[in-house]
């Protein structure tokens, strides 16, 4: 019913050399894989892509089509550029940019307005995870950065724990599964059953060749928003031939 999903992002990592990463990528028809380069090379990895079964999207997108935003680039860009996805509201655009949940929630709409699937990125941080608010923080972060009417098939969420991020550090698998099957309840009393069923909701948070196993045989989970490991295509391959295998 749910297409698993691998999905790498890149950060702002990357010349055009490692584009040669791509060639230690398997082709999976079985599920889909994504790798969002940084803006500079999405153009030269869409080209490379092509015919391999890889599909690649943005890291980030503006909430406007266009105009006086220095720096920035719109989704209709990323769509231009051969991206057919965007990992929007990831942690450190909320930590280093300032975003809110408002700002994600206009640049998923921006995103799908342009035709691109939306990496809608919610978490808790380290001392609301220690509080215990995780659920609390992740439901309103979910309500708050989902545009209405978000179709099920073009919004993936992503949950990632701050303080799993490059960290090394994991939830343990009762607690992913936890998360997961709230924001899927969550989804269903937003949207309904039948279109919650269908959003893939991907963990994010050292994901690694020798945890990724373990992970997706979680209930609920479709697939890893994967950092560090998607920078070596053998890592990355790893992670894609373990979900393949799920
Ligand atoms: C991320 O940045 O989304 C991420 C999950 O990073 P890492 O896999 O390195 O923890």
């Amino acid at each position: 019913m749910r297409r698993k999903l691998a999905a790498g992002n890149w950060k702002m990592n990357g010349l055009a050399a490692a584009l040669s990463e791509l060639d230690d990528v398997p082709e999976t028809p079985e599920i889909d894989v994504l790798l969002c380069p940084p803006a500079t090379l999405i153009g030269r990895m869409a080209d490379k892509a092509e015919g391999r079964g890889l599909a690649v999207g943005g890291q980030d997108c503006h909430a406007a089509v266009s105009g006086a935003h220095t720096g920035d680039v719109s989704a209709a860009m990323i769509a231009d550029a051969g991206g057919t996805y965007v990992i929007i509201g990831h942690s450190e655009r909320r930590q280093d940019h300032g975003e809110t949940n408002e700002t994600v929630r206009d640049k998923a709409a921006a995103a799908l307005a342009a035709g691109l699937t939306a990496v809608v990125c919610i978490g808790e941080s380290e001392a609301q995870y220690k509080a215990g608010d995780t659920l609390d923080v992740v439901g309103d972060q979910l309500t708050g950065s989902l545009p209405d009417g978000a179709a099920a098939t073009h919004v993936v969420v992503a949950y990632e724990p701050v303080w799993a991020i490059g960290t090394g550090l994991v939830p343990t698998m009762d607690e992913i599964g936890t998360v997961h099957a709230f924001i899927r309840s969550e989804l269903a009393a937003w949207f309904g059953n039948a279109m919650a069923q269908r959003v893939r909701i991907l963990y994010g948070g050292s994901v690694k060749p020798g945890n990724a196993a373990e992970i997706f045989a979680i209930e609920d989970v479709d697939g890893a928003l994967v950092g560090g490991a998607s920078l070596k295509g053998t890592d990355f391959a790893g992670i894609v031939q373990a979900l393949a295998a799920a």
